[in-house]
């Protein structure tokens, strides 16, 4: 293709952007296709000679995009938001244009020291102590992975790595059992286990881990003779947003010596608002590392994962491998890649400037403010209907609820839902039940999205009874 084609085509797809985002409220927010429709339409062999970019955009239009579930739809109250906002988009469009791999300092030094000040933007957003730095990742569960790396490298004086972990006994890991699945998986990849994840119960209108049973498991452990390496707090769990006491928690690990993580993969955004910081922030200070995403609730494009680390080295002693082709020119410069498991890098940090820049922290957190709300008033919404009931209360703006009947009406319901289209919602389950998650998050949708969502859920309810 040349350069005046790829000109035209990109002026053609910012085009498209904005009908489609001025549209988007029209669309069913979940795909209404059934597995393999589209696979079905497309040809099973490559292309031995080149085709029109108009017949491709045609049949992205034609055949892909029936196929796509709309994430930035106002009305899409299901997981957690992914919000795309327009300029963090526009700086997405210039990264993959400029096209740089960002690994090393040399190999793009705008990038690093751009990521530098973000990181640290970001940590005064969110009210974290000074000093505090830290690097962007793809995603929380790769942030997790290498703060779990590092919990077993430092429980083995950083021989893991040389020596792999056949004569190094139990590695034990605490966390409560609401932590997400990035947690489980961390732990296997890291060679820890599955049955050294030790999940402490939690406790209170917050779900958060017991501290004592934490401090009961972990010098169980000591006199069995294993060694705890680390404990995984959360704010915002993403069943039900449980919170741990994060005081508390740290507390304990710290007089046990272990590495802290903080898990506030989708909360941590909301903590640009002070308001939250007491309820659910204090002792957040303490933590070696912690993650928060802002592709999620914040409105940088996915993807885009902040680590903010106390102190690097032992995530460096963990991770940083230097073959002589990747040598710089010394200590005066950050290679992020030392850092992370990916050596290549995107340069993610361009989206969160735009982000800040174009916003401003005020709305951000308007907006915020505005999901907690009316998440609340949905809440009582549904509430209020005939047999519904509450099965956590919101936490932020995150609660769940059950139709009358067992777990099998509730999918029907949540299946039912989405069918129709004009909201999406998913299921978890709490306590041993099914449930149905809401949320609200997304980045442009209004009190009468969210109001409308408890009229569609009885609307459907009734015609199913
Ligand atoms: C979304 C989420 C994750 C996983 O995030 P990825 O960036 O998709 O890996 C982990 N923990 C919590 C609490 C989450 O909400």
């Amino acid at each position: 293709m040349k350069w005046d084609e790829y000109a035209q085509w990109g002026k053609h797809i910012a085009d498209w952007g904005q009908t489609y985002h001025s549209t988007l409220g029209d669309r069913p927010v979940r795909a209404q296709t059934a597995p393999g429709d589209i696979a079905a339409q497309l040809p099973s062999t490559p292309p031995e000679v080149g085709e029109d970019m108009a017949a491709i955009l045609k049949d992205f239009d034609d055949i892909i995009m029936p196929g796509m579930t709309h994430w930035q739809h106002p009305r899409f109250f299901a997981y957690f938001p992914a919000n795309a906002t327009p300029p963090s988009m526009l700086a997405e469009q210039l990264v993959n244009t400029v096209a740089a791999q960002c690994m090393l300092w040399q190999t793009s030094p705008a990038a690093t020291e751009v990521e530098g000040l973000m990181v640290d933007w970001l940590r005064q957003a969110l009210g974290l102590a000074d000093g505090m730095t830290g690097v962007i990742q793809d995603s929380a569960s790769s942030a997790t992975l290498s703060a779990m790396l590092t919990m077993r490298e430092r429980a083995t004086g950083f021989t893991g790595n040389r020596e792999g972990l056949s004569d190094k006994g139990h590695l034990r890991v605490y966390c409560s059992t609401e932590v997400h699945s990035s947690i489980d998986r961390a732990c296997w990849v890291a060679g820890i286990g599955q049955n050294n994840l030790v999940k402490i119960p939690t406790q209170g209108p917050r779900f958060a881990m017991d501290p004592a049973a934490l401090d009961a498991a972990i010098k169980a452990d000591i006199a069995a003779g294993h060694a705890p390496a680390g404990v995984i707090a959360i704010t915002g769990g993403t069943g039900v947003g449980a919170c741990d006491d994060l005081g508390a928690v740290l507390a304990v690990a710290q007089a046990h010596d272990l590495y802290t993580h903080l898990d506030a993969a989708w909360a941590g955004s909301a903590m640009i608002c002070p308001e939250f910081h007491a309820e659910f922030w204090q002792g957040v200070d303490g933590y070696d590392s912690i993650v928060f995403n802002p592709h999620k609730w914040l409105g940088a494009q996915f993807d885009c994962s902040v680590q903010f680390l106390r102190d690097v080295t032992p995530q460096l002693n963990t991770l940083k491998i230097e073959p002589e082709y990747l040598k710089t020119t010394g200590d005066a410069v950050t290679n992020y890649s030392e850092w992370t498991i990916p050596l290549g890098r995107r340069f993610r940090a361009l989206k969160i400037w735009f982000l800040l820049r174009s916003y401003g922290l005020e709305d951000l957190r308007g907006r915020i403010r505005n999901h907690v709300v009316w998440a609340e008033e949905v809440c009582e919404a549904i509430r209020a209907m005939n047999g519904f009931e509450i099965s956590s209360e919101p936490i932020l703006s995150l609660f769940t609820f059950r139709a009358p009947g067992d777990d099998a009406a509730q999918q029907r319901l949540v299946d039912a839902i989405n069918d129709d289209g004009r909201i999406y919602l998913t299921q978890g389950s709490h306590k041993g039940r099914k449930v149905i998650r809401f949320q609200v998050g997304q980045f442009d949708t209004t009190q009468d999205d969210v109001k409308m969502a408890a009229t569609v859920i009885a609307e459907i309810w009734e015609a199913m009874t």
